[in-house]
């Protein structure tokens, strides 16, 4: 199986080699193949994308938002019509099935690009009187913004990053994960296709140091990161040397609270999403799940059985609900995780072990009577393993909730509509559900608190993220000067 791209990199609307660069492949995991192998970004591939950017910017952010939008209402058009090559694309590079890619990936990208589509056309500043003056403000695009993304949802990150930025006239250097370079690069050429001038969508293949190398460059006004904690310190603490906007898009260890009086069978399904959708790869996933005493039992019943029908392999098999993890060396961590969950002594109530000896595949698995010191209920294992941890009351499941350094997400299941309100209100969290999980609409705005992140993606919140006031102050009349 072959996905090889054009060439490595996509720059000012050419396809751009340069194999002075350090190679490396893109491998599907459920069978270990390679399906493409590129090379990552020389300085001078890296100075030539911010350059095409930087070139092609200002004459973008001088176009009427409509035609800005317009394009980019196009490109939605073509993704969601290529969606099926795309999603496979998606499948190859990741190994989330084919079922998921169909409607979580490159369908959730068009939604990005349509929303933001609409939401160019209504920007608009304010006039403030003042007496005999006035002053007005203008929102303004920040000008080449670079995005780095993860490779858990490659082609959706891309365009939560892309469609904002390029709706308010910013233009955008991407970085994809070095695990999951291709989709980006599908999505540069469906942007040309749908008119967007050359250079304002740029892709750069490489590893961390590509990206550290276009988060200090000084021609670039923000940064936006999809990735772990450790990286986002990092890119962090560089963007806040050079004064520059960021937006941190980090991990998790997100709380999913079941209350006694939750419906059982949608707290289980609920559960069940949050945990080994894309095989548990997924920053929001609510991997402690904390389950009234009273229903404790019943909830791990129904769980166990239908944990234990989800169906796991070939991931370009329709029927197929779950893949195996990106990488070898992620399906090795999580065996570790397990491992020390077995350690510790939590009790495991299915899988807990590899599937085969080809491709990276993790049984679903569940640990009940999980505590909260156990490194299995602290740390983001970021693969299918859910840890199950007893509570009896709201303050005090309230306070376990949150004895955590993340704050992505959390979920409440509850019938008592007071208590669903009032939980929340608590919780620290950037986004929560109430009687649903991980549902990430682009109306609504998504982001961390905490070392989990800062900023936001999505909803009308983006725009506080890629634009910025220019206040202006207009005397009406004399100037009144003391000398
Ligand atoms: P990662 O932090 O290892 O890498 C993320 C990206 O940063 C990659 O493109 C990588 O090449 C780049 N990078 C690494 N070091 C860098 C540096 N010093 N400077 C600039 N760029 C650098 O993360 P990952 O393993 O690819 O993804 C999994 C993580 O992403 C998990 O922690 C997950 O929770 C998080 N994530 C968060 C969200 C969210 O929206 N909050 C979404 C998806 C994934």
């Amino acid at each position: 199986m072959r996905a090889q791209p054009k060439a490595s990199h996509f720059i000012g609307g050419q396809w751009v080699e340069d194999p002075a660069g350090a190679g490396f492949d893109s491998i599907y995991p459920a069978t270990g193949e390679v399906v493409a192998r590129l090379h990552a970004a020389t300085p001078a591939v890296i100075d030539r994308a911010l350059a095409a950017a930087a070139e092609a910017q200002k004459d973008w952010a001088a176009r009427p938002p409509v035609e800005r939008g317009r394009i980019l209402r196009r490109a939605a058009d073509i993704l969601r019509a290529r969606n099926r090559d795309l999603s496979v694309l998606e499948t190859l590079d990741t190994g989330k099935p084919l079922q998921e890619t169909l409607v979580a990936d490159a369908a959730s990208g068009a939604d990005a690009l349509e929303y933001f589509a609409g939401f160019a056309a209504t920007v608009t500043g304010q006039t403030i009187p003042l007496g005999r003056d006035m002053a007005y403000t203008l929102r303004e695009a920040l000008g080449v913004c670079v995005g780095i993304g993860a490779w858990n949802y490659p082609m959706q990150i891309a365009c939560w990053k892309a469609a904002p930025a390029l709706a308010f006239g910013n233009a955008m250097v991407f970085k994809p994960s070095e695990m999951t370079p291709l989709s980006a690069l599908a999505l540069g050429e469906i942007l040309q296709e749908a008119g967007l001038p050359d250079g304002l969508f740029n892709v750069v293949q490489g590893m961390g140091d590509v990206g550290a190398a276009l988060v200090t460059d000084p021609r670039v006004a923000k940064v936006s990161l999809t990735g772990s904690v450790p990286t986002g310190r990092k890119v962090y603490a560089s963007a806040a040397e050079g004064i520059k906007a960021a937006t941190m898009e980090l991990g998790g260890k997100s709380p999913l609270i079941l209350f006694e009086d939750a419906d059982l069978d949608n707290a289980v399904g609920a559960a069940m999403l949050a945990n080994f959708y894309s095989a548990g790869q997924i920053c929001s996933n609510g991997t402690r799940v904390f389950v009234h005493r009273a229903v404790k039992d019943a909830f791990l019943e129904k769980l166990a059985s239908r944990a234990g029908r989800i169906v796991l392999g070939d991931p370009l098999d329709e029927g197929t609900q779950m893949g195996p993890l990106v990488s070898d060396g992620q399906m090795r961590k999580v065996l570790d995780y397990i491992a020390q969950g077995k350690a510790e002594g939590a009790r495991l109530v299915c899988g807990g072990a590899r599937v085969g000896e080809l491709g990276c595949f993790v049984q679903p698995t569940v640990f009940a009577d999980v505590r909260d010191d156990m490194v299995i209920a602290r740390e983001e294992i970021f693969g299918p393993v859910m840890a199950v941890l007893d509570f009896d009351d709201e303050d005090e499941v309230i306070a376990r909730a949150n004895a955590t350094e993340y704050g992505l997400a959390a979920g409440v299941f509850t019938r008592d509509i007071s208590r669903a309100h009032r939980v929340v209100g608590r919780l620290e969290a950037g986004t929560c559900w109430i009687n649903a999980y991980n549902l990430t609409p682009v109306e609504m705005p998504f982001g961390g608190v905490k070392a989990s992140g800062v900023g936001r993606e999505n909803g009308h919140a983006a725009l506080e993220h890629y634009t910025r006031i220019k206040s202006v102050y207009l005397g009406l009349g004399d100037v009144d000067a003391p000398y």
